[in-house]
């Protein structure tokens, strides 16, 4: 019944390399937006910034290029200056600085995030956390690490491994972003069904504020009810009301036994059957359920040149254990996959448990948004659908698109409720951008769906915020980010409606 194909293993890539050929156009002619009131940067500036950090740490000309540019090429700034602190001190002097001098920041971390919000929109300063790459310390006994806000997710990873850890969040762009980054976008990835979401790994953090004072919410402990959580304030707040320079991570125990199942189903009912079956039968060893739809497996397989051990299905979905007995765990997910099988819920799958097999399962996964990036442009978005409609969304635009797209489809986390909705065209058009949007919102928020999962709000939709949050809380918001950025100078025109 279970296949083991041998596959062969790709390299990761590097996030950053996955970038369609084309320049995008400067976000200011792409989308109306209205530069701030904001200084312009001068030689003065620059001469000041390097007197806070060495020559070399200060960026200009062509070196701001790819710091001007998203991940999905959607969105360029015209920043003139990238600025490369390594320590707290250094980005409250900066933010200081710019604060004084009415210059508005954008702190960027790894680049990878899908709502454009880590690039400038016109010449805001780019604080780039890459070089804040320090892990500070690994408590193997509690699980804690505190570590600076740049240090890449793999690399954060592997250090954890060796003290017999993991880092509860696991992202395709693991190779690319950064810890700092993660928080900042309260990032989810592919095991928070099993440990949760980072308001709850997430210790403490250290910010710099607008005015660069550094406000110290470390902490080295789970329980900690002392007042106000101001921690949370900037987790998710995607760089709008601070600049995230170390955290305290609670990292779990690394599972002594993983298992994968990667299956075929006929319909999407059937991916429900199998979730519900999988959440009976497999319970407190589930880490993982994805679902993929045969076009996004295809555009990985055929882009990617990778090798799917099952094909030919509409739909398939990953089922990921993590547990402390593999025999105990393959026989549960064993178990699992025969009854699901003789329910007629899968025909066809394969499991394993060889670290270079899952590898190879995983990437034809996580490659997905590589692959739909190498076809052309790609309007992406990443909403939390009830699951009895999950996937219905993705018929309804096909049909509003029409022939206007090469390929539309629909992958995630289904285990979250979590969709990620593709529309991939030759090039951006405004014909198509107006078919697709506000009716992707408008069709979410009937549905009282989240019109942001797990990507945040960043450049592309603060506009459409009032279809997830009411006007009171929107409102709110606002007041808060008054209060802790009046300049309004960190990571303008993002998050919040502009009026
Ligand atoms: C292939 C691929 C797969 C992905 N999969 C997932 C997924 O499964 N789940 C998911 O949630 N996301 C996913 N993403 C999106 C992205 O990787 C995440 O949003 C990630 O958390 C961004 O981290 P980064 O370091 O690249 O941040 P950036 O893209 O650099 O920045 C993102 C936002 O955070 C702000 N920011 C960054 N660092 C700081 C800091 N230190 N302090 C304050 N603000 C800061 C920026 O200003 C910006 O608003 C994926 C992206 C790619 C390319």
């Amino acid at each position: 019944m279970l296949l083991t194909k041998q596959l062969k293993i790709i390299n990761r890539v590097s996030a950053r390399a996955f970038s369609a050929k084309e320049v995008p156009q400067f976000t200011k002619d792409r989308y109306p937006v209205k530069r701030g009131n904001y200084n312009a940067l001068n030689d003065h500036d620059i001469s000041h910034f390097e007197s806070i950090l060495e020559k070399h740490r200060v960026l200009t000309g062509s070196d701001t290029d790819m710091y001007n540019i998203d991940w999905i090429k959607s969105v360029r700034g015209a920043s003139n200056v990238v600025l490369k602190p390594k320590t707290t001190e250094e980005v409250s002097e900066i933010v200081k600085y710019c604060h004084a001098q009415k210059l508005a920041v954008v702190p960027q971390g790894g680049n990878t995030g899908l709502v454009g919000g880590s690039v400038p929109v016109f010449d805001e300063v780019v604080i780039s956390m890459s070089l804040m790459n320090k892990i500070e310390h690994i408590d193997e006994y509690s699980g804690i690490v505190r570590c600076q806000s740049g240090v890449v997710l793999e690399k954060l990873e592997s250090a954890v491994n060796e003290k017999g850890l993991i880092v509860p969040l696991d992202l395709g762009s693991k190779g690319t972003c950064h810890i700092g980054g993660n928080v900042s976008t309260n990032a989810g990835g592919l095991r928070l069904i099993r440990y949760g979401n980072l308001h709850g790994s997430v210790l403490g953090v250290e910010a710099v504020l607008a005015n660069g004072k550094i406000l110290n919410l470390m902490s080295n402990f789970k329980k900690d009810n002392t007042g106000y959580h101001l921690k949370h304030l900037f987790i998710g707040s995607e760089g709008s009301l601070g600049i995230v320079t170390k955290l305290a991570l609670h990292c779990p125990t690394a599972p002594n036994a993983v298992n994968l199942a990667f299956v075929g189903l006929e319909s999407f009912q059937q991916v429900l059957n199998a979730f519900l079956l999988a959440k009976k039968e497999l319970g407190e060893i589930l880490s993982s359920v994805e679902m993929i739809d045969e076009p996004s497996l295809m555009a990985s397989t055929t882009m990617c040149n990778l090798q799917s051990p099952i094909q030919k299905y509409p739909f398939y979905m990953i089922f990921e254990t993590s547990g402390s007995n593999d025999e105990h765990d393959k026989e549960k997910l064993n178990n699992f996959l025969k009854n699901a099988m003789e329910k007629s819920i899968i025909v066809d799958g394969v499991a394993t448990n060889e670290p270079s097999k899952m590898r190879n399962i995983w990437e034809s996964r996580e490659r997905i948004a590589e692959s739909l990036l190498k076809m052309g442009y790609c309007f992406k978005y990443d909403i939390s659908l009830p699951l009895s409609n999950f996937y219905d969304i993705v018929g309804a635009v096909r049909e509003r698109v029409g022939s206007h797209a090469k390929l539309v489809s629909g992958y995630g986390h289904v285990g979250d409720s979590n969709m990620h909705l593709n529309i991939v065209c030759e090039k951006f058009s405004q014909e198509i951008y107006k078919l697709v949007e506000p009716f992707v919102f408008e069709y979410t928020s009937k549905l009282k769906g989240s019109i942001s999962a797990e990507h945040g709000i960043g450049f592309h939709k603060p506009k459409y915020l009032h279809y997830s949050k009411s006007p009171e809380a929107i409102e709110l918001m606002k007041q808060i980010k008054n209060l802790m950025d009046p300049e309004n100078i960190l990571n303008p025109y993002k998050v919040l409606p502009l009026s």
